[in-house]
């Protein structure tokens, strides 16, 4: 492929180090079993090992003159499905479904400016989905795997937790990259349960309770969740934290998944 300017906008750090490619491979073990999604192949450095493997692929690349040029590459291969799109507006479950209704591997170098996005986008639809292999930034990862009353702990662990094992695979260092980026990245590696978890009930009001209890991080879960007006009563509101057992006092990011499941179907016993 020929030399393309990256766009810093689309987060474009291409992986130019095959010892890097290599082991994310070995990671991903890819096999013609396999219906692998990737998200901005950008110039193929992932992509080409996937296709060789003789898996099913689909590549989601925003840029305009990059898509086209994977398209070429493998024109002629009905395994390949170069699809020019944003990651962030496609709706993900008619493009998979629609090629294979196994559970589908991701292997993706994300653009750091949307990573979290499409983090969250994959945990709209979990049941999609057997392992994810991102790269993200390092700082990112850390929240993945961070455990509650520290600083990385927060909504993006949780809403990941509930659906997935995550461990830290791979770091790699800004000189794998073209241009090279500013920070450390890893690779890590998301196993989907098989079930969430644990019940937290409406898992959008999870969602809503998990966000407000750490909208303002130095609060207390009292002050965070009487803001949030779920409920109309103080009264109410006491209740509802001393039946989950949770000492109001508390600050948010001393919660655990247990814990914000049980406030979670509490609330919605409250009729949120
Ligand atoms: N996979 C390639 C590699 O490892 O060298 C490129 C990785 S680069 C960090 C991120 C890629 O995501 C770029 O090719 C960029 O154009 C693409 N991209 C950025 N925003 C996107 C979006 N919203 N949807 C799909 N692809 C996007």
């Amino acid at each position: 492929m020929k030399a393309i300017k990256a766009i810093k906008m689309l987060g474009q750090n291409f992986l130019t180090d095959n010892n890097v490619v290599s082991r994310i491979i070995s990671l991903v073990a890819p096999s013609e079993n396999d219906c692998i999604l990737e998200i901005g192949p950008g110039q193929g450095a992932i992509t080409q090992e996937l296709v060789e493997s003789g898996a099913t692929v689909v590549a989601i690349e925003l840029d305009r003159r990059l898509a086209p040029l994977l398209a070429k590459e493998f024109v002629g291969n009905s395994m390949v499905h170069i699809v020019e799109a944003d990651v962030l507006k496609i709706e993900l479950r008619p493009l998979l479904a629609g090629i294979s209704s196994k559970r589908w591997k991701v292997a993706a170098n994300l653009p750091y400016n949307i990573s979290s996005q499409v983090l969250i986008k994959f945990l709209d639809t979990p049941d999609l989905f057997s392992d994810l292999y991102l790269m993200l930034q390092k700082e990112v990862g850390d929240r993945l795997t961070a455990h509650p009353s520290t600083k990385e702990y927060g909504i993006l662990t949780l809403f990941t937790r509930l659906h997935f094992d995550v461990t830290r695979e791979l770091i790699v260092k800004p000189g794998s990259f073209h241009p090279v980026p500013k920070v450390d990245s890893a690779v890590l590696r998301f196993r989907a349960l098989p079930a969430p978890r644990v019940d937290v009930g409406d898992e959008r009001l999870f969602r809503r309770i998990v966000k407000a209890a750490f909208g303002q991080r130095r609060k207390t879960l009292w002050n965070c969740l009487k803001h949030a007006e779920f409920v109309e009563t103080d009264e109410e509101l006491r209740l509802i934290l001393a039946e989950s057992g949770i000492d109001e006092k508390r600050r948010g990011e001393t919660l655990s998944l247990d814990e914000f499941a049980t406030l979670s179907r509490r609330f919605q016993l409250a009729g949120l």
